[in-house]
This record gives C-alpha cells, sequence and structure tokens, in this order.
C-alpha cells in the first residue's frame, strides 16, 4: 500500500502543521480510504499515549519525546505502505506493532529476535501460530524479555500497545 502521503507528512498531521492545501489533500483521501483512515486512528492514540509517557520518568532512556515519536511514525509508516497484497488481520497488525515499539526501544533486530522468542517459548510456539487465546501468555513472555532489552519503559509501553 503506498498512498502518496510520506512519513513527514503523518507527523505534520498529528502535530497540526500541515499547509492548508496538504490538509485537505490528506483529509480528503482519509476519508475515502479505510486502512489509511484507520492508520490515522492508531496513530492518534499512540501520539495521545506518547504524550502521556513523557510524563513519566525515563530511566535508562535518553531519547526525547520528540525522537521517540519520529521512530515510532516512521517505523509505522513503513508497516502502512508496506508493497502487499494481503491486508494483514487485526492480530497481524498488532504484532507489527509491537514489534515497531519494539524497535524504536532496542533495534529492529533484536526485536525480530525477542518476538520469535516470546513465541517459541509461549503456548503459541510461533508467531505465525499466535491466537487471541494464546495471546496474553504470549505478550507476558515478551514483555519479561523487553524488560531486559529495552528497560523499564519500553516494557512499558510494549504492555501498552498489547492489550488486545
Ligand atoms: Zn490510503
Amino acid at each position: 500500500m503506498n498512498h502518496g502521503i510520506t512519513p513527514n507528512e503523518w507527523e505534520r498531521h498529528l502535530n497540526g502543521t500541515l499547509t492548508t492545501t496538504e490538509q485537505e489533500r490528506i483529509d480528503a483521501h482519509l476519508i475515502g480510504c479505510l486502512p489509511c483512515w484507520d492508520f490515522y486512528q492508531r496513530m492518534m492514540t499512540l501520539n495521545a499515549k506518547l504524550q502521556e509517557a513523557g510524563e513519566m520518568k525515563r530511566d535508562a532512556f535518553a531519547l526525547s519525546d520528540e525522537r521517540l515519536r519520529a521512530g515510532l511514525l516512521n517505523v509505522f509508516t513503513r508497516i502502512h505502505n508496506a508493497e502487499t497484497d494481503e491486508p494483514a488481520t487485526p492480530l497481524q497488525t498488532r504484532l507489527n506493532e509491537l514489534e515497531a515499539v519494539m524497535s524504536v526501544f532496542c533495534g529492529e533486530q533484536a526485536a525480530v529476535n525477542a518476538m520469535q522468542a516470546a513465541a517459541a517459548h509461549s503456548p503459541a510456539k510461533s508467531l505465525k501460530q499466535i491466537t487471541h487465546e494464546n495471546w496474553e501468555p504470549f505478550l507476558q513472555r515478551l514483555i519479561a524479555i523487553a524488560q531486559v532489552l529495552c528497560g523499564r519503559t519500553g516494557a512499558r509501553w510494549l504492555l501498552e500497545s498489547g492489550r488486545l
């Protein structure tokens, strides 16, 4: 999916700093495009959570709010714009989001490895076999790994993003 909206435009849309012309073009697209509308809603929610989290103490993290937000937006936009024929299932979307949040805190490769390890050591056994029923033990496992890899703030973020 590539809908002609760049990460930078998404970010400025969330910040309310688009020009009137840009704003009109993107709003017109959002109204008619369900994937982008969903994406926009999720980003709004995450953005609000980020602002709340900004008030928490960021233990080991030197990431500023702006860098954190920019990092998340970048990863999410990449997922959103990924060329794929099949639309992601809601569960797949959640997994992508968890991976994206974790990537921001501890790097992409570590995030991928952690996701696989958490699945392998939970009742799901693999990422492909995760369902609503075995989601919770998988998430708990992932958070335990995240506390080691990403610190408390990263783990807390995962918990926020991982609630079904
Ligand atoms: Zn779209």
